[in-house]
């Protein structure tokens, strides 16, 4: 029934169309094109949080360099062991780290030396995703090198107007960066994720249905999207819980996350699309809704418990583990769970 949808045009007036019968039946039909491509399987990706020290000022997050207010750390070399070692007991099959962006030797360097090391503790078995921000590319394809395979850096707002005031003005800042970062990434070799937020300030349905058909027209393999949640102690943030700048409802950012996912997964069969955690401060049951709506990866907290806290992107942050219900879906433990567009467009 939904299959066709492929124009801005009509992404845009299903984006629109908030009647429930409407949205059930996307959700359903995007769950069961998902089981016909690549089964009625989730994957898990064990997620570290490791710093939240950040050189960035993205004006949405929590963790932003400006905020005086967040107490910032660091968790040891031995602590990332130890939670990989954990991810690999536990059957995860792959390693998620995610940290504040970083460019100097000592932070890359430090990277490079700890995929090797949880590499060689699960005997290369354990698969790695990073998210460390933007990275040059001999940073990159060090990395690559070492022994990572996936790389997620959201686009956040494929839009560039957009973008622009979602950001601070500056070179650090730079859309057309973070794109290049996306097509060194491809060059490389990585597997490619990318992703945006839902619900932000001044985003329009356009907006959204035109970041279906971006992360479509770069032929991304692995997408995380998920709400926009104000933080307090944010420039975007404080206009948005005031009121001088307008956001969708709480309900209403929840259904549009999960007709984005939905609208993904018809457009998108073959991919792997994350149900995010930013999707429970909205809705205890939010995960799991997104599972059925088309997602098919989950990314556990493994973080140490005593600074879940302080990588505070977002207010509310839920630190699940993967006993959140996730419905009648299989879990593939002890795999990694490559994108099988990655796999098709390689082979
Ligand atoms: N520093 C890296 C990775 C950590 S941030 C990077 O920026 O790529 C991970 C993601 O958190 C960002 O891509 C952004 O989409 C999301 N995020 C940050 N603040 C948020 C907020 N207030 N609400 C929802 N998601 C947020
Ligand atoms: Fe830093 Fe990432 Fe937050 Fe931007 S979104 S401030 S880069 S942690």
């Amino acid at each position: 029934m939904f299959e066709g949808l492929q124009s801005l045009k009509e992404l845009t007036a299903a984006l629109e169309n908030s009647d429930r019968g409407f949205c059930e039946a996307l959700y359903a039909e995007a769950g069961a094109l998902r089981d016909r491509t690549i089964g009625n399987k989730v994957h898990l990706r064990g997620l570290v949080e490791i710093s939240n020290i950040c050189r960035k000022n993205c004006l949405y997050c929590g963790i932003r360099a400006s905020n005086g207010c967040a107490t910032r750390y660091e968790i040891s070399d031995d602590e990332i062991l130890y939670a990989a070692k954990f991810a690999f007991e536990q059957g995860y099959g792959s390693l998620c780290i995610q940290s504040g962006e970083r460019t100097d030797a000592a932070f890359t360097g430090r990277i490079t030396k700890l995929v090797k090391q949880i590499k060689a503790l699960s005997g290369g078995a354990l698969g790695i995703t990073l998210s460390l921000g933007e990275q040059s590319f001999e940073t990159l394809h060090e990395w690559f090198e070492a022994g990572a395979h996936r790389y997620l850096i959201r686009i956040e707002a494929s839009n560039p107007q957009l973008y622009a005031k979602l950001h601070p003005e500056d070179n650090l800042h730079s859309y057309e960066n973070r794109l290049q970062v996306l097509r060194d990434l491809r060059s490389i070799g990585w597997q490619v994720g990318s992703g945006v937020m839902i619900g932000l300030p001044y985003q329009t349905f356009d907006d959204l249905a035109g970041d279906l058909l971006f992360l479509k027209d770069f032929d991304i393999d692995m997408v995380g999207m998920g709400p926009y949640i104000p933080h307090p102690d944010t420039p975007l943030g404080r206009l948005c819980l005031s009121g001088e700048a307008v956001i969708p409802s709480e309900a209403d950012r929840l259904t549009l996350s999960l007709k984005m996912v939905a609208l993904l997964r018809l457009l998108m069969p073959d991919i792997n699309i994350a149900a995010t955690t930013a999707l429970e401060v909205l809705d205890p049951q939010g995960r799991e809704m997104a599972v059925k709506a088309g997602a098919n990866i989950v990314m556990p907290n493994i973080s140490p418990s005593a600074v879940r806290a302080q990588y505070d992107l977002y207010e509310g942050k839920k630190n699940l583990t993967e006993s959140a219900a996730l419905g009648e879906m299989e879990i593939g433990y002890n795999e990694w769970g490559d994108s099988l567009r990655f796999k098709s467009r390689v082979s």
